[in-house]
């Protein structure tokens, strides 16, 4: 990323996961932190309450594709469609296209102009809305919102009618990508972190097609390894970041016993540098 500012990119993979994650959610935010969770659709099938957590927080989030398969021994076919997987998993938990509101059981939304930036009835059907996430009463915050949302899911997933604004790049003819308007439901992401880093160009080509940024990094903290300390794990994150580094850590059960300190220790190194964390933005 941009190297002129002290910005550091914090990213975790494979979540959400029962308690790492949202241990990880309260030191970030102890340190005013923000981050991108890159999520993994079967985990957040099953931990929906957490990834709730990440959608109410100001992180961003990433498709880490549905299983986490090795895009080197996986066909393209294949990999594609856990990415599509995971992004309807993702639509569904965050209401945009669960199909659960039907019929004539309208959510009455009560969006103000102005509270909520662009948001406004015209621009939320109540398909996008669960019966049980009714925006008037939930704590929506202009930006708090921002990061999650809004994925390129295909036309199939959107009615006549009902599809989002074409971005400006789709507009003038050069991509049949859709993509909302920012601020409709927030900020896109489009992220993708294909798992180990392994990707062929065939699926790369794909995912960029259907409006994706594939984000690798430049720091890895080897949380994961078990054989690694603790501390040389913080080492390996404070000893080579810099201004502009995406670094890498896991909010796995696998990875916390590293992560947590070396999490600790980044947060503390960093900040006294005068750092801020980010969360990426596309
Ligand atoms: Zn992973």
């Amino acid at each position: 990323m941009p190297e002129d500012q002290k910005i550091l990119y914090l990213t975790f993979d494979d979540g959400p996961t029962p308690e790492i994650t949202n241990w990880t959610l309260d030191l970030l935010k102890s340190y005013d932190a923000q981050a991108t969770f890159f999520c993994i659709g079967n985990n957040i099938q099953q931990h929906p309450e957490i990834f709730q957590n990440l959608l109410d927080s100001e992180h961003a989030i990433g498709n880490h594709t549905y299983n986490h398969p090795y895009g080197w021994r996986t066909k393209t076919e294949a990999y594609v469609a856990e990415v599509l997987k995971t992004e309807q998993v993702m639509s569904a938990e965050r209401g945009v296209w669960s199909g659960a509101i039907k019929g004539n059981q309208s959510p009455n939304l009560q969006y103000r102009v102005g509270k909520f930036g662009q948001l406004n009835k015209t621009s939320v059907t109540k398909r996008h809305v669960r019966a049980d996430q009714q925006p008037s009463t939930r704590p929506y915050r202009k930006g708090t919102f921002g990061q999650v949302n809004n994925p390129p899911v295909p036309k199939r997933h959107f009615r006549a009618g009902q599809q989002p604004a074409r971005t400006e790049k789709a507009r003038s003819g050069g991509s049949t990508t859709l993509s909302y308007r920012k601020g409709t439901f927030g900020r896109p992401t489009h992220l993708f972190r294909p798992p180990y880093g392994q990707i062929k160009p065939s699926q790369g080509k794909q995912l960029l097609a259907l409006g994706y940024q594939i984000i690798m990094w430049d720091i890895l903290s080897f949380d994961w390894k078990a054989s690694l300390s603790k501390e040389a794990c913080a080492r390996n994150v404070i000893s080579k970041a810099g201004p502009g580094s995406i670094v890498v850590f896991h909010d796995s059960v696998k990875a916390a016993p590293r992560m947590k300190h070396a999490l600790k220790a980044t947060l503390a190194h960093f900040s006294a540098q005068g750092y801020q964390f980010k969360s990426i933005e596309f």
